[in-house]
């Protein structure tokens, strides 16, 4: 396989060690040691030295939700993440990508979105009219919220109406170019779906990004691949706290006790821990869970949910029992996608919310 030297030599360095596999919250559903860092860093190596083909590895390079706990954990500096995704761009150089991966791909290429949807429901599209015309701010969605899981982008918007903000939001949003990241990584096509999202964010004077996922791409991965926004990106949550302070979100408490699960985009990449602790505090009595901020574990998603969902409702079952091992009754995400993925787990004994439904309670 042709990997790049700095590539090669994060895998070979990796997989001598395994001091992050506990932490790996795809490896602690499936109970597979193959699912961790180290094991894909050993098949990835094998790969590479021609004692096993691409096509044999393939299924495992896509078990990594590339939630860099790994990465985070490691002491000698290795990056699960960037050699995973790098193989996943040399798989779809070579046409080596598994077939399940193909069908979420086109989809992201001819939609815009994974799922291959282009129809909203009747709730958001009706809020998109009240919110077509330009305003300084957009209020940036998502595919994941637009499309599967409307409901909390309607309260999304409800929750900045009720603030008397003024802003617009798109009723073609351009893809941010997250979903096509995590699929091929830094594939031409992904940096072209972000170039055309920079232009279109462009527009406005600031946008407030409401997906963690599509944060951290527009934030971060659209540095690193060289697209650049002249719009001043502000995360929802850090746009929520600024309201707060502002006396704006009109705070009053539920009586809700409740821990928050920390988007890893949020706090282990783009270092943002506290905002989120400030606007539930004013509405709830807030406790910690174990492995919060930057430690925290990912608690799945709606995407990688499209292909194993038997384990993404495990990941996301485990993150629950962190919360009701220490006698916890509520959790609160900021996350759209973990926030579908929680709700998906069959239990009654941890009620899951949005920051959105703890404010409009
Ligand atoms: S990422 Fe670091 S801690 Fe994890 S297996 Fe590789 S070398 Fe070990
Ligand atoms: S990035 Fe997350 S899912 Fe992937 S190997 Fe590291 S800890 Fe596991």
């Amino acid at each position: 396989m042709n990997m790049s030297e700095k590539c090669k030599q994060h895998v070979d360095s990796c997989r001598f060690c395994w001091m992050c596999h506990h932490i790996c919250p795809i490896g602690n559903a499936t109970g597979h040691e193959r699912s961790t860092a180290r094991a894909r860093a050993l098949g990835i190596s094998l790969v590479n030295r021609g004692a096993i083909e691409l096509d044999e590895i393939m299924d495992n390079i896509y078990e990594c939700c590339t939630c860099g706990a790994c990465v985070h954990d490691c002491t000698t500096g290795w990056d699960p993440v960037m050699f995973t995704k790098e193989v996943r761009l040399r798989a779809a150089l070579e046409n080596k990508l598994p077939e399940y991966i193909n069908i979420l791909l086109d989809n992201c290429l001819n939609t815009g979105s994974a799922y291959g949807k282009t129809e909203l429901c009747d709730d958001l599209t009706a809020a998109l009219k009240v919110h077509a015309d330009k305003t300084d701010i957009l209020l940036y969605l998502g595919v994941d919220a637009r499309y599967m899981v409307c409901k909390q982008a309607v309260k999304a918007i409800k929750v900045l109406e009720d603030a008397d903000v003024k802003f617009t939001v798109l009723e073609n949003e351009p893809a941010s170019g997250a979903q096509l990241d995590f699929l091929i990584g830094a594939a031409n096509e992904t940096k072209e779906q972000m170039t055309a999202c920079a232009k279109a964010l462009d527009e406005f004077k600031t946008v407030v990004v409401y997906d963690p996922n599509d944060a951290k791409a527009i934030k971060q991965t659209f540095k690193e691949y060289g697209v650049e926004t002249k719009a001043e990106i502000i995360t929802y949550t850090a746009f929520l706290a600024k309201l707060h302070d502002e006396g704006k979100l009109r705070a009053k408490s539920t009586g809700k006790t409740v821990v928050f699960q920390d988007p890893y985009q949020l706090s282990r990449d783009l270092g943002e821990t506290e905002e989120a602790r400030k606007v539930i505090s004013a509405f709830a009595e807030l406790h910690e869970m174990l492995l919060n901020r930057a430690e925290t574990v990912w608690a799945g998603n709606i995407l990688m949910a499209e292909y194993l969902p038997e384990v993404i409702n495990e990941v996301s079952a485990r993150r629950l029992y962190n919360a009701e091992s220490i006698g916890e009754t509520a959790v609160v995400t900021a996350c759209v996608s973990e926030y579908a993925a929680l709700k998906n787990v069959e239990q009654n004994e941890i009620e899951i919310l949005s920051i959105e439904d703890l404010i409009l309670d």
